[in-house]
């Protein structure tokens, strides 16, 4: 079982040939990632059960925390105005969000495959 190298080249957990994704999304045009609904090489379901992603967003959550973090870590000896963390924390949060969302997903189907 291989997570990082399916996790950085978004490739299907099961053949590691077809993508999972396909459309890496645009946060400055609103564009959604998209994925597939199977495996185009192997045919795998991606989604395994309704509502199986549901846990994708508890891995997004805890990324998001974390990068906020270490934002505000970064952040907290450069900028001494409050508001200013804020709303640079709040441009990391938009910006990460659907890099945390695709990445969630292939932990998420990485984890559970077989
Ligand atoms: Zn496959």
């Amino acid at each position: 079982m291989k997570i990082l190298p399916n996790l950085s080249t978004g490739k299907c957990p099961k053949c590691e040939k077809g993508d999972v994704f396909s459309s890496k999304g645009n946060i400055f045009l609103l564009q959604a990632p998209k994925m597939y609904d199977k495996c185009s090489s192997c045919g795998y379901t991606y989604e395994r059960e309704p509502g199986y992603f549901l846990g994708a967003f508890y891995v997004s959550y805890g990324m998001t925390v974390f990068e906020l973090l270490v934002t505000y870590i970064l952040l907290q000896s450069f900028v001494s105005n409050v508001w200013s963390i804020i709303a640079l924390m709040f441009m990391i949060l938009v910006l990460l969000s659907f890099f945390n969302f695709r990445v969630a997903r292939l932990m998420w189907i990485n984890l559970f495959h077989k």
